[in-house]
């Protein structure tokens, strides 16, 4: 059986660096807009959405458009970089995702979220399978509750 394990990040400014070196190896065009997206979401605790992105960036590069927000996350998500959050409205909030296969504990109270390693589904999606013919590749976990901050 295997333990839940809180996954310890990068540093905020190596996380960009790592990021933006892997855009342009992707061929993509490092610019003040992209650059802006970027850092906000590397240095992110909490999910953000793209209005958030756009107000946090803006602050940095006064040229950033909602446009390039949109395009910048999308180009994130395709190389899973960043990750979806459920919230009440949809999976219209994005945090920087994480090596490996995570889950995710989602303050309701302040929108921090930290993520986790190991689960023991194993048998639950072994059952799943038996019950409903899918063959499962994948799963996607995200708890909600508030944080040991918010309680205090
Ligand atoms: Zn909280
Ligand atoms: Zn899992």
């Amino acid at each position: 059986m295997t333990h839940p394990q809180i996954v310890t990040e990068q540093s905020p400014a190596e996380k960009s660096r790592l990021w933006l070196r892997y855009l342009q190896q992707q061929g993509y065009r490092i610019t003040g807009s992209r650059r802006a997206v970027v850092d906000a979401l590397a240095q992110a605790e909490r999910s953000l959405t793209a209005a958030d992105l756009y107000e946090i960036g803006r602050a940095k590069h006064k040229g950033l458009g909602l446009v390039s927000v949109y395009r910048t996350l999308e180009k994130l998500e395709e190389l899973g970089l960043v990750q979806r959050v459920h919230g009440p409205g949809g999976c219209h909030a994005y945090i920087s995702a994480q090596d490996g296969h995570n889950h995710m504990l989602v303050c309701e109270n302040c929108g921090r979220v930290e993520m986790f390693e190991g689960d023991d589904l194993k048998d639950f999606t072994r059952n799943l399978e038996k019950q409903s013919g899918f063959r499962i590749h994948e799963h996607w976990l995200q708890f909600f509750g508030v944080c040991t901050e918010c309680q205090a």
